[in-house]
C-alpha cells in the first residue's frame, strides 16, 4: 500500500472478496474492522498488527441518528477533521508508520487536495515517527477553515499553499513522483482516494452499520466513489446491504453511465458539495471490476445546487438538525427510494458554514475538535505551481 499504484499502472483490488464469517458479536467500527480485514491481511507483515491498527485508527464513533421510521443518518463525521475521510488516512498512517519502522530513508507522504483529504491525512500522520507529509492546496481557492485545517501543523506536516488550481497541485505531484532529483534522497508515497489502504477500512461503518440494520441499503454522497465501493465490497463479502445508491452532484456522469451504458464525463461543474466535484470518478475502475452486472443493486442519481440549498434550508425543520451540502444529495435521493435506508453523513455541517449559516439563519456550533484545530496557529509556504520550486523543499 505504499505503492499507491499497480505496477501496471491500474489500481489495487483484492485478487477476491472473502467471504467474512460470523462478525454478530462484534461491537463499534473498530473491532467489526478486525474481524472484517483479516482475510485481506493473512499473510501480510502487518496481519499481527491488523487488531492493534484497527484500534488505533477507528476508534471513532458512528452513531446511527433516527431521521424517520425507515431512515437513519450514519455520521460519519466525528473523526479529528470532522469528515469520513479520517478512517481512512488514520487507517493508513497506522499501517505506513509500521511499514516504516527499520527503514533509513524517511517517508514522505505528497497529497494534493482541494480540501477534506489534506486535513484529514495531515490529521492522521501528524505525530507519526519515520512518515512526513508535505500537503499541497491551491492558494485562494480552499474556504477559510479548510485552509486553516491544513496548514495548523507544523512537526512532520509541511503545508504549501500553491499558486494554482487543484489539478496544478495534482500535476506537480505526478511530477515529483517521477522525477529522479525528488526521488533521490526519500521514498515518496501518496494518499489518495485510490490508495487501497484508504478504501479498505471504509468498509468497516458500513459493515457495522448493516449488521445493526441488516437488510437496509445504503445512500451515499458520491465523487470519486471511494465511499460507495467500500460499501459495494462490504456487500459482496456477505454483509446484509440491500441497494447501494449513489448521489452525485450535478457533476452526474455515473447517472448518464448508468442510464445509457456509456461513460461521457463532462468537464467538472462546481458545485455547494465541493468534494464531489468529479467527472471522472477515479475508483470507477474498481466497480467495473467486480464480476457480475455492474448495476445490479447500485443505482446512481443526482442533486443541483438549487435542491442542495433547499434541503439544507429546511434541515433543521425536517431533519432537527444542518447537515452539509454532500449530506444533503443523500437525503434528497433518499426521497426517491422506496425502501428503509441508511444515507451517509459525510462531512460535519460546520465545515462549510459559509454554505449552511445563511441558509439556515444560524450560526452551526462547531464539534470541539475541529474548534482546537481552528485555535492553533497556521504554518505554510507559498510556491510557485512549478517541479523547480517543490524540488527545492524535499
Ligand atoms: C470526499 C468526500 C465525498 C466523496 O467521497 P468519495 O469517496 O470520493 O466518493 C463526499 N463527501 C465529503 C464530505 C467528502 O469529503
Amino acid at each position: 500500500m505504499s505503492a499507491g499504484l499497480a505496477p501496471d499502472g491500474g489500481l489495487y483490488v483484492p485478487t477476491a472478496l472473502p467471504r467474512v464469517g460470523d462478525l454478530r458479536g462484534r461491537h463499534g467500527v473498530a473491532d467489526v474492522a478486525v474481524g472484517l480485514l483479516a482475510p485481506f491481511f493473512a499473510g501480510d507483515v502487518l496481519e499481527p498488527e491488523l487488531e492493534a491498527i484497527c484500534h488505533e485508527a477507528l476508534d471513532i464513533e458512528v452513531p446511527l441518528v433516527e431521521i424517520d421510521a425507515t431512515t437513519r443518518l450514519m455520521e460519519l463525521f466525528h473523526g479529528p477533521s470532522a469528515a469520513f475521510k479520517d478512517f481512512g488516512a488514520r487507517f493508513l498512517a497506522s499501517c505506513m508508520s509500521r511499514l516504516q519502522r527499520g527503514e533509513d530513508r524517511p517517508l514522505t507522504i505528497l497529497v494534493a487536495t482541494s480540501g477534506d483529504t489534506g486535513g484529514a491525512v495531515a490529521a492522521a500522520f501528524h505525530g507519526k515517527p519515520g512518515v512526513e507529509v508535505i500537503v499541497l492546496y491551491p492558494r485562494g481557492r480552499v474556504s477559510e477553515r479548510q485552509a486553516h485545517q491544513l496548514s495548523c501543523w507544523g512537526g512532520n506536516v509541511r503545508t504549501l499553499s500553491v499558486e494554482g488550481d487543484f489539478d496544478a497541485c495534482q500535476a506537480l505531484v505526478k511530477a515529483a513522483f517521477l522525477d529522479p532529483a525528488c526521488n533521490a534522497r526519500r521514498r515518496l508515497s501518496s494518499a489518495n482516494s485510490i490508495n487501497i489502504g484508504r478504501l479498505l477500512p471504509q468498509m468497516a461503518y458500513h459493515a457495522a452499520s448493516a449488521l445493526q440494520l441488516p437488510g437496509w441499503s445504503f445512500v451515499i454522497p458520491t465523487g470519486n466513489l471511494g465511499n460507495a465501493v467500500a460499501a459495494i465490497w462490504a456487500r459482496r463479502c456477505g454483509l446484509p446491504i440491500a441497494d447501494v445508491v449513489l448521489a452525485t452532484n450535478a457533476n452526474d456522469t455515473l447517472v448518464r453511465f448508468e442510464q445509457t451504458g456509456r461513460l461521457e464525463p463532462h468537464d467538472t461543474i462546481a458545485t455547494l458539495a465541493n468534494a464531489m466535484d468529479v467527472s471522472r470518478p477515479s475508483n470507477l475502475e474498481r466497480l467495473m471490476d467486480l464480476d457480475g452486472p455492474m448495476w445490479d443493486g447500485v443505482r446512481a442519481l443526482s442533486v443541483d445546487d438549487a435542491t442542495i440549498r433547499e434541503v439544507i434550508a429546511g434541515s433543521i425543520a425536517r431533519y432537527g438538525r444542518p447537515v452539509c451540502p454532500h449530506t444533503a444529495c443523500a437525503l434528497k435521493v433518499r426521497e426517491q427510494i422506496g425502501m428503509p435506508c441508511i444515507v451517509a453523513a459525510t462531512a460535519h455541517p460546520s465545515k462549510f458554514d459559509t454554505v449552511v449559516e445563511p441558509l439556515i439563519g444560524q450560526a452551526v456550533p462547531v464539534p470541539p475538535a475541529l474548534a482546537a484545530l481552528l485555535e492553533r496557529p497556521r504554518h505554510e509556504t507559498t510556491i510557485p505551481a512549478s517541479l523547480e520550486a517543490l524540488r527545492d523543499l524535499l
